[in-house]
């Protein structure tokens, strides 16, 4: 007999997306500036703190976009066309950390390693996309 499929997820489990954008090198920090720069001109999201040494999971220096479900499918494509060879996690945020970041993620560039451990399996209030903290321009080019 076939193994069956869990019943689906819904999409109401996800409160809002991270991207990781990981810079190590001086080269690469450059790049990761000037993208960072690009996005707050571009998208209404919240830019996290810039992370000149590994934190939490993560085992390079990166920064963090917090962004909500309606940004998503604009967003992502553009990462995709314009991360410069950075490499970039995209995940959801749910009630499981660990599950969101090393199972149900997806990468642009070259993937990294994450340091399982660090991330719990459960966690009562997922991440929400948080206040906007860029003020995109209307005639900005996405
Ligand atoms: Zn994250």
């Amino acid at each position: 007999m076939i193994e069956r499929l869990p019943s689906p997820r819904p999409l109401s489990e996800i409160a809002s997306y991270h991207a990781h954008v990981y810079f190590d090198g001086t080269r690469a920090r450059d790049m990761a500036a000037q993208l960072r720069e690009q996005i707050a001109a571009r998208f209404a999201v919240r830019l996290g703190r810039w992370h000149e040494t590994a934190v939490g999971p993560h085992v390079a220096p990166m920064y963090q976009i917090a962004f909500g479900r309606d940004i998503f499918a604009r967003l992502v494509p553009w990462l995709m066309l314009n991360h410069a060879g950075l490499s970039i996690l995209i995940h959801p945020s749910t009630t499981n950390p660990r599950r969101d970041h090393l199972r149900d993620g997806l990468w642009i560039g070259r993937p990294r390693a994450l340091l399982a451990d660090r991330l719990p399996d459960h966690t009562d209030e997922p991440d929400q996309a948080g206040e906007v903290n860029t003020q995109p321009e209307d005639t900005a080019i996405i």
